[in-house]
């Protein structure tokens, strides 16, 4: 049989580290063979982000709105140590959140459920996806230092140039001060993503907020969701036997703990960034975690929900033998494909990402899979290789 066939191309973002190394040997070894891989490629390797000022960036994520689908290898986000590792005229933003800003949208995170690899929370049994919503809060806040003797005030101006005021506190000593915002369009458009997403899903979905101690912010959360499964959702949920709850993020937290899985939890956007990787924690590993930002417009990004884990990067560089998992970074690209081929009508680019998907179980559950994976697996007859040799091993599994 022929090598499979693409219309429109997949945007592809690399990235850095060990995450970059990976990349090339999963596109060499398991795709390339396979499937004309049409991408456009952009370079998100850390010097050129700074070469560029962030515009290779920013043009990724305009090419992801427009062809639709993208897949993205892990990046450094710079801090003052990046800068001077690698020698950085400054120390930039951090790109998912340039792409996210331009996207817009929600990202899902849901990890990777293997047979033979039991959880450290051993009642989770199916899948904890959680629903990040992508937009403002701390994430687009404006910080101060205060010094002593300032009085802080919240200052409106309408566009009549008319001023309302408000105290926020009455500094007499040194402290910090920080103002956050977000838009209804933009919880709209995520509260909508998450019952769509639940509904293909056919899984329970929950919303948890502070809305008792934040009684404007996260109140304004809790109504929107709250309206829009009235108005438009409470109807296709019944019909499709499924529930959507609303709750204060700590009960929401408790629960979770004591659940089976197989609910779709929609946290803002701090709350989504740190519980994803409590959830990731609890089910095993991070490089089991995969991640689709989708945008109101219907653009989506794959990725592997983890960073692009720097120390295994130097001990491969020293020739150590390190044993980093790819199957995140798999599966970010069977994501990539199997969108592209049911956006493109391409059932043989869906099929392929299926037996790449299956491929991957397989191997694993037969008890050859990476170091991390080694003492949560229950296959009898186990043994750890390398990223390169757990890839190849895929490969041999591959049935297509
Ligand atoms: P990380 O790269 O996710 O790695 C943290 C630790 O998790 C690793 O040291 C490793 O533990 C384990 N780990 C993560 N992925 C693994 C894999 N595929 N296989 C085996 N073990 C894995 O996080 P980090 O070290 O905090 O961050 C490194 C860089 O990544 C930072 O510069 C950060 O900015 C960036 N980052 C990028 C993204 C993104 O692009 N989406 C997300 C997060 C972080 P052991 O050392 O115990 O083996
Ligand atoms: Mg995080």
């Amino acid at each position: 049989m022929g090598k499979i066939r693409m219309t429109n191309p997949i945007v592809e973002l690399d990235g850095d580290e060990m995450t970059r190394i990976i990349w090339k040997w999963v596109k060499e070894i398991l795709i390339e063979p396979y499937v004309e891989l049409k991408t456009e490629y952009y370079d998100l390797h850390i010097k050129n982000r700074d070469n560029t000022k962030e515009q290779v960036t920013i043009d990724a994520a305009n090419a992801i709105k427009k062809h639709r689908v993208g897949v993205k290898c892990s990046t450094i986000t710079a801090n003052e140590d990046r800068k001077k590792e690698y020698d950085l005229k400054v120390v930039g933003i951090s790109p998912n959140g340039i792409i996210r800003k331009i996207l817009d949208g929600t990202v899902f995170r849901k990890p990777i459920t293997i047979s033979t690899i039991v959880p450290y929370v051993p009642g989770w049994k199916r899948p904890i996806t959680v629903a990040r919503h992508a937009y403002g809060d701390v994430y687009s806040s404006t910080g101060a230092i205060i010094e002593p003797n300032t009085k802080a005030e919240l200052v409106l101006t309408d566009s009549s140039g008319k001023e309302e005021r408000k105290t926020i506190f009455e500094f007499e000593e040194r402290g910090v001060l920080l103002a956050e915002y977000n838009l209804d369009s933009s919880i709209k458009d995520f509260a909508n993503s998450c019952f769509r997403y639940a509904l293909s899903e056919k899984t329970d979905l929950m919303f948890a907020t502070k809305d008792t101690i934040s009684k404007i912010y996260d109140n304004r959360f809790k109504e929107i969701f709250e309206e829009m499964y009235l108005n438009e959702f409470e109807h296709l949920f019944k019909e499709a036997g499924i529930d959507f709850t609303y709750t204060l993020i700590d009960d929401a937290v408790a629960k979770i703990m004591k659940s089976s899985g197989g609910i779709i939890w929609a946290c803002k956007n701090y709350d989504g960034d740190v519980m994803s990787d409590m959830v990731a924690a609890g089910f095993g590993s991070l490089a089991l975690m995969t991640s689709v930002l989708i945008s109101p417009d219907g653009a989506y990004e794959y990725e592997a929900a983890h960073g692009t884990v720097k120390n295994h990067y130097y001990r491969y560089l020293k020739g150590e033998k390190t044993s980093t998992n790819p199957t995140a970074i798999i599966y970010a690209w069977t994501g990539a494909l199997r969108k592209r081929g049911e956006l493109d009508d391409n059932a043989n680019l869906m099929k392929f990402a299926d037996a790449l998907e299956e491929a991957v179980v397989q191997t694993i559950e037969s008890g050859v899979m990476t170091r991390d994976l080694f003492d949560m697996s229950t296959s009898t007859n186990k043994t750890w290789v390398t990223a390169e040799e757990l890839v190849f091993e895929i490969d041999k599994n591959l049935k297509i």
